[in-house]
């Protein structure tokens, strides 16, 4: 087609967040040609807004070592974490840190010059025994301070960025391996086929398919839209992580870093009810049982505010001194989006989606695995994923906080290290197939042609009221099962979606339009697989079912019951 502009590279990295930009920094450093392909300005991506930390068992605070981090990130993960991929990541920790400070990234600092940890929930010392001081932190600004420290780094490593550039659709050739994308440039309208010995997805989350979400609003779960139209399974998609502290009514995140520092949730009779549910960890206890904790005081009529919909966080007892030192955008959010001073008054807080601890499925070298056809465990050659669009799985059923910065790392660089093996190892592209840009054509088609119809922006709404009402932090079968009907229907509304403005120059409906293809594969995913999961597990809770009673007991633990289902 002669409006299709074709260009060759090593490698087509799409995102260049955390996760991306960690992986594209082997592969510059290395030498092989890189597009990193970005619908933001890298430093806008949203690892950008990760508050609270990253996780390492440095032990420069409290005693530590990767045993114990291995032991949490287990049992956080409601013991469906692959342990061999926690095993890696946790003892890979510090040295992706270290790593990172030796690239410059501004740490918090104890008096002693060592990096600065505090406890975040789930993190325990001595299998469950008391709270550690594991998330490494930079203020409440850690995914900043990361971000710009990796773009720094790449910008140093000569990474070609294409900034404002979204990702359409992998190419499979006739033997099923990945040989390139095709790709819409933003500012012109202008479509391309990039060429590559490999292509890695990092395009994060999709936490836009929910209504109240604390994800930006480029979280449309592209990364998983295009791998399930290539034929591509996904894994573990009934696995959605509610942060117990989004700002009511706002979305906006409140870290858990708040906990960690040593704020404490509230009901309306002032009571700190997290004693009651945890008795050891109280308000650090992992964010599914902190949620569900919360969700039973409001539903026992212990909520706060007309409605008794949202329960409170306390931090004026920090001090202003800490709180401006340690969370001074904590600060900032409570004043702009709650009009509350939490240096004197308490701000309300309801569970917000947060986290997939689903995606794309890979091993611990980022190659993509496909379970699709009967086939199990076959690896995708030529394609990769690493960061919140992957499922490894190290968060299992629910990830513990700061272990998703630390995935970022660990996997972003193991994915770097292997793809520069495999584009040794295959000197030679791959020719393209001659259907390569048949998907995305019928796709940009069907836009222009349209003449009347749904608007894309209406469409996702649906999506996200239908998301929101039947797979929130507690579900039912019957509701489940209701929302698979739903989702099926607007799926089939999706071919009619159209476009009144049909120009090409930076066209935000136009990526709108292209973006609710991808949230619908998202949502249809989450519902499907939810409504299969007939047990209550991690972040997956069910009115209708019990939590499985024979864990597999890990040699190291404890059955800690106050973690288990109340
Ligand atoms: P992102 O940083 O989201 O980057 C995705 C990239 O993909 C972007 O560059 C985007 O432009 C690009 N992209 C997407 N689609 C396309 C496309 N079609 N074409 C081209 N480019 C595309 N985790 C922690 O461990 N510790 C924390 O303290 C913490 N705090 C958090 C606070 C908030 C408010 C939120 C929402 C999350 C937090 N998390 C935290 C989670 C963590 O920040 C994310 O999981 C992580 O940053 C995701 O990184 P990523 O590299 O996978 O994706």
């Amino acid at each position: 087609n002669a409006n299709i502009t074709k260009r060759k590279f090593d490698v087509v990295i799409i995102g260049a967040g955390g996760s991306g930009m960690r992986a594209a920094l082997e592969l510059s450093r290395a030498g092989l040609n890189v597009a990193s392909l970005s619908k933001v300005f890298p430093t806008r991506s949203h690892t950008v807004a990760a508050q609270g930390g990253v996780s390492a068992s440095l032990g420069n605070m409290s005693e530590d070592n990767w045993h114990y981090h291995f032991y949490d990130t287990i049992k956080g993960s409601d013991w469906l974490g692959d342990q061999d991929a926690i095993e890696f990541m946790c003892r890979e920790a510090p040295k992706v840190v270290y790593e990172l400070e030796h690239f410059g990234m501004p740490f918090d600092r104890n008096p002693d010059g060592t990096i600065y940890q505090r406890p975040f929930g789930g993190h325990t010392a001595n299998y469950g025994e008391k709270p550690v001081q594991r998330a490494c932190a930079a203020a409440d600004r850690t995914g900043h301070a990361m971000l710009h420290t990796l773009y720094q780094q790449n910008v140093k490593a000569k990474t070609n960025f294409f900034v404002e550039w979204m990702a359409l659709d992998l190419i499979r050739d006739a033997d099923g391996d990945v040989v390139g994308v095709t790709a819409l440039e933003m500012e012109t309208g202008d479509l391309y086929i990039l060429e590559a010995k490999t292509v890695l997805l990092a395009t994060g989350g999709a936490g836009r398919i929910f209504a109240a979400s604390t994800n930006a609003f480029i979280n449309t779960g592209d990364g998983l839209g295009m791998a399930a139209r290539a034929g591509i399974a996904l894994q573990d998609m009934e696995f959605w992580q509610f942060h117990p502290t989004g700002v009511a009514g706002a979305g906006v995140l409140l870290t858990e870093g708040c906990r960690g520092e040593g704020a404490i949730l509230l009901n309306s009779n002032g009571e700190r009810f997290m004693e009651r549910y945890a008795p050891t960890l109280k308000d650090l206890a992992p964010r599914d049982f902190v949620s569900r904790s919360m969700d039973q005081e409001i539903k026992e009529g212990r909520g706060c505010g007309p409605n008794k919909d949202y329960v409170m966080l306390k931090l004026s007892h920090l001090g202003a001194d800490t709180i401006h030192k340690r969370l001074p955008s904590v600060y900032e959010i409570g004043v702009n989006f709650a009009n509350v001073d939490i240096t004197k008054e308490d701000i309300p807080v309801v569970p917000t989606i947060h986290y997939q601890m689903g995606g794309v499925p890979t091993n611990i070298n980022g190659q993509v695995i496909t379970q699709a056809n009967g086939i199990n465990n076959a690896v995708v050659n030529g394609l990769y994923a690493v960061g919140e669009c992957a499922c490894v799985s190290v968060h299992g059923a629910n990830r513990l906080g700061t272990n998703s910065l630390l995935d970022l790392l660990v996997f972003g660089k193991a994915a770097g290290r292997h793809i520069v093996e495999f584009n040794n190892k295959n000197k030679e592209h791959k020719p393209l197939p001659k259907d390569a840009a048949d998907r995305t054509l019928e796709r940009l088609n069907q836009l222009d042609k349209s003449s009347d119809g749904i608007y894309a922006q209406a469409l996702a709404g649906d999506i996200r009221t239908t998301m929101q009402q039947h797979a929130g932090v507690f579900r039912t079968q019957a509701s489940m099962d209701d929302g698979v009907k739903k989702i099926a229907e607007i799926r089939s509304r999706v071919a009619g979606v159209t476009l009144k403005d049909k120009s090409k120059v930076f066209n935000t409906a136009r990526i709108e339009a292209l973006e609710v293809d991808n949230l619908i594969e998202v949502a249809q995913a989450t519902m499907v697989s939810a409504a299969a999961r007939k047990e209550c597990r991690g972040a997956h809770t069910v009115y209708d079912y019990e939590h499985p009673a024979d864990h597999p007991e890990f040699p190291l633990g404890r059955n800690d019951k106050e973690w288990l289902r109340h």
